[in-house]
């Protein structure tokens, strides 16, 4: 397979450490400073995160539970991951959304800790493309990311998170359908001024292609839809 990396993956670490670092800090936070897509996909978004952690939840308690959140950008799922008791580690290709992720962890969980028994673990931060983690954690989270990559490149991603979780791979990813491809070619024939990157979409049944490739089956799906947010959330498990 074709090594993830090249052209993509220095435009996307760049544009995450500059302007989509401040667009998507906005989006993922609470100020009031968003617009009416931004408030939308912020919301979506959201669900996303929630719908994670039910799926992480329904299957027993998180305490103690090994989680790697690959692409973790500000937080938003390792933090409440803590909150749970996991043990999580928190990575990104770019510096500035672990810098932002950390700071943000130290304001929620040190202010939580006295409320909390047992007190939330700090999520280990690491600056690092998905493609150069290793270890093994029981569960591995990658939420949002795919849309970076073409499919040629998501196949060794993929394959690549799933060896390294024990148990489960929970993805999300932007749905290849008819509609939203075609929402996709408009939005490309009249860019915004903040589309800096490209926005690959994944169809459901590639996604469960590269799966099965390295021995993995879809054992839950999700969809989360707003306006302007479309997110396929599938878990899978070993075969
Ligand atoms: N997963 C987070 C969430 O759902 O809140 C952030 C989603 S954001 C749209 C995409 C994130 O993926 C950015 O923080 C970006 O820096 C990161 N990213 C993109 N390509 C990556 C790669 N190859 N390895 C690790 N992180 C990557």
């Amino acid at each position: 397979a074709e090594e993830v990396g090249g052209e993509d993956k220095e435009v996307v670490r760049e544009y995450f450490n500059n302007s989509g670092f401040q667009r998507w800090k906005k989006i993922y936070g609470e100020t009031d400073d968003v617009n009416r897509v931004q408030r939308d996909i912020r919301l979506g978004h959201s669900k996303t995160v929630e719908s994670t952690l039910l799926m992480l939840k329904d299957e027993g308690s998180l305490q103690g539970v090994t989680v790697c959140d690959a692409g973790c950008g500000t937080g938003s799922l390792s933090i409440p991951l803590a909150k749970e008791g996991a043990i999580v580690l928190a990575s990104d290709i770019s510096a500035a959304m672990v810098a932002e992720a950390e700071k943000q962890a130290q304001e929620q969980l040190l202010a939580s800790k006295n409320d909390q028994s047992p007190a939330p673990v700090m999520p280990m931060f690491q600056v690092k493309d998905l493609e150069s983690l290793d270890g093994k954690y029981d569960t591995v989270v990658c939420l949002d990311v795919l849309i970076h990559y073409p499919q040629s490149k998501a196949d060794g991603m993929i394959a690549h998170l799933a060896s390294l979780a024990e148990n489960r791979l929970i993805l999300s990813f932007a749905p290849k359908t008819v509609y939203y491809d075609l929402l996709k070619r408009v939005g490309e024939l009249f860019p915004g001024p903040s589309k800096a990157t490209r926005a690959y979409l994944h169809s459901e049944a590639d996604v469960e292609r590269a799966l099965r490739k390295v021995g993995w089956k879809i054992r839950k799906r999700g969809l989360t839809t707003t306006q302007f947010y479309f997110a396929k959330l599938v878990e899978a498990v070993p075969m």
